[in-house]
């Protein structure tokens, strides 16, 4: 085999894997990576970036003390990856790994979700994900209305900084966190729905895929309306 055929092999993996995590077969053409947009288009001379207002918006969560979390917390996790991304993955609140290492979803759920993101022909670098709560509950219990209450106003800034092109709601506690309390997951899931102007998309919680697998092929008819969204461009 010669050096280039093993150079795409090795380029295709996590894509092959993700997709095979559900399931899947045949292979949709991955969305096309785009040249980030350096600092913003529309920026006016002078004004911080995104990845400087959310570095910001970061250190204003790594001192909040709106509610009791803070007390139990190692790290608080604000995000991972761009602040330039064109998909927003939002989940629930840390877990015991992500409390640990500072970081959203790197558990055995976030290496599902990377298998997802790769599902789609994507990287992590390359989306942006984050939770509504940014302190991890104890034993992960689910957040209570005032934690949420308390923490709600960072991921709206991190979603009206990013203005993504679309979002991805994880399980019941981001789509209520989004869509409004009434909502219901297993109802909305996979319908497109709107939030501040931005297409949203509602998923299972990737927790919930690894308790019931055969739910996978709902999610990934799911990713794949994602990815049709952002295929059309319309960013
Ligand atoms: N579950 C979540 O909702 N978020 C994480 O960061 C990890 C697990």
């Amino acid at each position: 085999m010669d050096n280039e055929r093993r150079t795409l092999i090795r380029a295709l993996k996590p894509h092959l894997e993700g997709l095979a995590a559900f399931g899947v077969s045949a292979v949709p053409a991955p969305v096309p990576a785009r040249a980030p947009r350096a600092g913003g288009l529309a920026r006016a001379a002078g004004a911080p970036s995104k990845a400087e207002r959310l570095a910001r918006l970061a250190r204003a969560v790594e001192a909040c003390r709106r509610c009791p979390l803070y007390q139990t917390r190692t790290h608080a996790v604000v995000s991972d990856g761009t602040s330039e991304a064109r998909l927003v993955f939002v989940g629930e609140a840390p877990g015991r790994d992500e409390d640990l290492q500072g970081v959203p979803f790197v558990g055995r759920a976030g290496q599902l979700l990377t298998k997802m993101i790769a599902a789609i022909g994507m990287r992590r670098e390359e989306v942006y994900i984050c939770n509504v709560l940014k302190d991890r509950p104890p034993d992960n219990r689910t957040p209570l209305p005032e934690e949420m209450e308390a923490c709600l106003p960072f991921l709206r800034d991190q979603l009206a900084i990013i203005r993504p092109a679309v979002i991805c709601t994880l399980g019941a506690v981001a789509t209520k966190a989004l869509l409004g309390p009434h909502v219901s997951i297993t109802r909305i899931r996979g319908q497109l729905r709107e939030y501040d102007g931005i297409p949203l998309i509602p998923t299972f919680h990737p927790a919930y895929l690894l308790r019931n697998p055969a739910a996978k092929k709902d999610a990934w008819a799911d990713l794949k309306r994602v990815q049709s969204i952002l295929k059309r461009g319309d960013k």
